[in-house]
């Protein structure tokens, strides 16, 4: 068997797990990862369980490994997955399974339960972070476009912040923006901080081959590409030209070996593209493990409810999505529509699946849609204290006290499914709005009553049907003309 040295860590993270036994582990995934070209066999993929089994002694994540060991049994195909993964570069796999699995699932469990027992605050999984607002695009209804463009948060306030990071076991870090590929010293703070693994929502257009190649080498970034649809629709929202970019974008990371997954905003005026299964036979072809849907919520200075799917079409592509992934080897997270899974909102570092938004600015928000802080993380380092400061404040634990917003986790939003609870979070506990016209979402009254009628004309189709039947697909049906295609042709070069 093949043997890879890791670089030491120095903090301290792994003393949870001796380095012997983690080169071990990776040592046993790698080799099963890398069987390629050819499928992994069920007993190969029985093995990865049962080192997730032990690696799982607190039985933190049960739920997980038992949706993994269904989907063996039931031969899902997203077991492929496994497949793709060990198409991708070492250093991407060394990362994925080092950073993400052990370092943050694993090790970074721990550690946040240390964390809370001596500080008695909430212990969320990630945070975002926007290190600049900056953006070589103008996208329509851009959530961050109403932030300043010039604002930066500085590379020595970015470096604390991950070191606050690294003491609370947050070894997961999203960073959005702006366009990240915006900042020069971006791949110099990714290559500092190499023990935490960071997933990078971008609009794709700076990617080229040489930027592709040094993501890949680097191994501890998953970028997630904003894609919209086809060219039609994504160079509407985006501008003229910008999907041939991201398609030469998508080609260089998967020539690359880059673990990379992508982002659609489904609105009004792509939903016929997103009930199409031709959109994610692009995006699996195209090298896509995964991606996000967030669906257009009107916050901002210009709010275009409008471009809101209704709550009929919302359902409608609940739907959907459970279908592809019943079809597709692409993990797609419906952000909202996927509240069960995390047991509803996850705004104000809740506990668990939580997290919280740091800003350009600094100020620390509950999550990246509720454009309102108390806090800002240069106040605090000024008067000496530390980024969890932010997890106590009135306003964070008004919200969290107030999840789940209500027992039906389909609806987990406090902006666009619960709007009055946010309401009543902000009239009581008055924090400021991070950008001019943030405000709107609580103060203007048509936004308001459109989102009242929106939210009770979802909470209606939802009470026509059976809210408890949210749980992971893992009974595959038929499988798709393309996964028949793809199988035989794995299994031709094997
Ligand atoms: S407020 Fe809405 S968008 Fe923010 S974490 Fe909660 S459910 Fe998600």
């Amino acid at each position: 068997m093949m043997r890879y040295n890791f670089q030491q860590n120095e903090t301290g993270a792994f003393g949870l797990i001796s380095r012997y036994t983690q080169d071990k582990v990776f040592n046993q995934i790698s080799h099963i990862l890398s069987r390629i070209p050819g499928r992994i066999t069920p007993k190969a993929l029985k093995r990865i369980l049962r080192i997730a089994e032990g690696l799982d002694r607190d039985r933190e994540y049960s739920h997980e490994i038992e949706g993994l060991r269904r989907a063996i049994e039931g031969d899902h195909p997203y077991l492929r997955f496994f497949d793709l993964i060990g198409k991708k570069s070492l250093p991407c796999r060394e990362k994925l399974f080092r950073n993400f699995f052990i370092n943050a699932v694993f090790n970074g469990n721990k550690i946040r339960e240390d964390f809370y027992r001596r500080h008695r605050i909430s212990r969320p999984f990630f945070f975002v972070i926007s290190p600049t607002m900056n953006c070589n695009l103008r996208c329509l209804g851009c959530y961050a476009g109403n932030y300043p463009r010039k604002e930066n948060l500085s590379r020595e306030v970015i470096d604390r912040i991950l070191e606050d990071a690294r003491a609370m076991g947050i070894y997961f870090v999203t960073v959005s923006g702006g366009e990240p590929f915006c900042r020069k010293d971006i791949l110099d703070l990714f290559r500092t901080h190499h023990d935490i693994y960071f997933q990078v929502f971008t609009n794709g257009t700076l990617i080229d081959s040489d930027l592709a190649s040094e993501i890949s080498r680097l191994g501890n970034i998953a970028p997630v590409i904003s894609c919209e649809g086809f060219e039609e629709e994504t160079d509407h929202r985006r501008g003229k030209g910008t999907f041939r970019r991201i398609c030469e974008a998508m080609d260089n990371l998967r020539e690359a070996g880059v673990i990379f997954g992508f982002s659609t905003v489904p609105a009004a005026y792509n939903y016929s593209t997103l009930l199409n299964e031709a959109y994610y036979e692009f995006l699996v072809e195209k090298g896509a493990l995964f991606g996000w849907l967030f669906q257009y919520i009107p916050i901002g200075a210009r709010p275009e409810p409008k471009l809101m799917l209704t709550a009929n079409q919302r359902l409608t592509l609940y739907d959907k999505v459970r279908a592809v992934r019943n079809a597709y080897p692409l993990f797609i997270a419906d952000f909202w529509n996927d509240g069960p899974y995390v047991d509803g909102c996850l705004a104000a570092g809740r506990t668990g699946r939580g997290y919280f938004h740091v800003n350009c600015d600094g100020d620390v928000e509950p999550c990246v849609f509720v454009h309102f802080a108390v806090d800002n993380i240069h106040r605090i380092y000024e008067r000496g204290g530390h980024l969890w400061d932010a997890l106590d404040s009135e306003f964070f634990r008004t919200i969290r006290a107030g999840q789940p917003w209500n027992s039906n986790h389909h609806m987990p939003c406090m902006v666009i499914d619960n709007p009055h609870c946010l309401r009543n979070a902000v009239e009581a506990t008055h924090p400021y709005p991070t950008h001019e016209g943030a405000e709107t979402l609580i103060s203007d009254p048509a936004l308001s009553s459109h989102l009242d009628r929106y939210s009770e004309a979802l909470a209606c189709l939802w009470t026509e049907r059976d809210v408890s039947a949210c749980h992971m697909e893992t009974v595959p049906p038929e499988p798709s003309t393309w996964m028949k295609a793809c199988t035989e042709t794995t299994n031709s070069i094997s």
